[in-house]
């Protein structure tokens, strides 16, 4: 970090205070956020709306900020680059600094004893030995009024690297679905970002069949973990390239890279297989659960085809499949005659 960055990091963290307390803001990270960007003025619309507020006499309030906040900041990345990383870089900084006043305090300090051991020896020059304990101790005093700083500045560096840490487990919790630890949408989204489009990538819609009927039958958390399974099992048959997304309730998507539809199309009647002979007992009752089975859509990326009208051939493969008696796996642009049925 410059000098120059340093000294408006720190500005900008000043105006931010005293900002929140003019205003009478919890002194919240999220509150703290939306005002250290305020004075940065990279985010010129959340300037805006804040000085309308202003204008219109208007409060500061929880409400207003947290929309704020939501809208402009949640942006975890943003936070992340625009605040912890700069008030980071400015404590690390001054750190620095304070260690080098601290260290150039020792020398100076040990040169002091030096000159006053050479000066005692001599016997004479009095006063000057009087003036060089006066600047020992008051070099001394000031050296330990810098390693407390030190420390307290220490103290909030470390509260820093933590909220990264955090920030870092809150970006993870935001893209991975927590019941199955599969990639949500959000997280299906921001992977895609990384395939080309122009390659041949395939994708898989998978449902699981009357899922409705476990839940009524055995309980919602008992519903949990054959989804949990399901994922499992789903995880199993793909490589760390593709991607195995829970899309939703009981419905997963995978998008396979570089696999064409035919290699796409073992991989699902492989998944479907292992999930069909399943064998699960409720170990409360003993009792054994009905074979669980699932539907798939298969579908493969054509050119100008965009993932969404991908998602959505494949989803229309699966329905074909669920029309089918379920429990297949069903290739997109293919006729009904050649749906795959269900090795029972
Ligand atoms: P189909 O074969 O046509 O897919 O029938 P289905 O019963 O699976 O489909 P439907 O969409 O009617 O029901 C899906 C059910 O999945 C309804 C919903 O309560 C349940 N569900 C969705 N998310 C969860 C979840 O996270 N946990 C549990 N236990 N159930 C869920
Ligand atoms: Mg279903
Ligand atoms: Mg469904």
């Amino acid at each position: 970090m410059t000098q120059g960055s340093f000294h408006q990091a720190t500005k900008f963290c000043e105006e931010a205070q005293q900002f929140m307390l003019l205003h009478s803001i919890a002194p919240t990270p999220l509150h703290y956020s939306v005002a250290y960007c305020y004075f940065t003025k990279e985010n010129l619309a959340l300037n805006q709306k804040i000085d309308l507020q202003l204008a219109a006499d208007k409060p500061l309030d929880d409400i207003f900020l947290d929309a704020l906040f939501t809208e402009f900041l949640s942006n975890t990345q943003l936070i992340e680059d625009q605040i912890f990383t700069p008030i980071g870089e400015t404590l690390n900084s001054a750190l620095a600094q304070l260690d080098n006043q601290v260290s150039s305090e020792q020398e100076a300090i040990s040169n002091l004893h030096k000159i006053g051991k050479a000066l005692g020896r001599l016997g004479e020059y009095k006063p000057l030995q009087s003036i060089t304990t006066f600047l020992i101790n008051a070099i001394g005093q000031s050296q330990i009024q810098h390693k407390t700083l030190s420390s307290e500045l220490n103290k909030a560096s470390q509260e820093v690297s933590l909220l990264k840490e955090k920030l870092e487990e809150s970006r993870q919790e935001a893209i991975i679905d927590t019941l199955t630890g599969l990639l949500n949408r959000r997280g299906c989204d921001q992977r895609l970002q990384e395939l080309s489009l122009k390659n041949t990538h395939s994708s898989l819609v998978i449902d699981i069949d009357h899922f409705k009927k476990v839940n009524d039958s055995f309980g919602h958390s008992i519903g949990d973990k054959v989804i949990k399974l399901v994922a499992k099992i789903i995880k199993e048959h793909v490589s760390v390239d593709d991607i195995p997304v829970r899309y939703g309730g009981e419905e997963f998507v995978v998008v396979l890279s570089n696999k064409s539809q035919e290699i796409a199309h073992k991989i699902a009647e492989n998944i479907r297989t292992a999930i069909s002979t399943l064998k699960l007992v409720q170990r409360q009752s003993n009792t054994q659960l009905p074979p669980i089975t699932v539907s798939i859509g298969v579908a493969e990326l054509e050119t100008n085809m965009t993932w969404s009208t991908l998602f959505n051939k494949a989803d229309q493969a699966l329905y074909q499949a669920k029309n089918s008696g379920r429990n297949c796996c069903v290739l997109a642009n293919m006729n009904a005659a050649s749906t795959q049925e269900a090795t029972h």
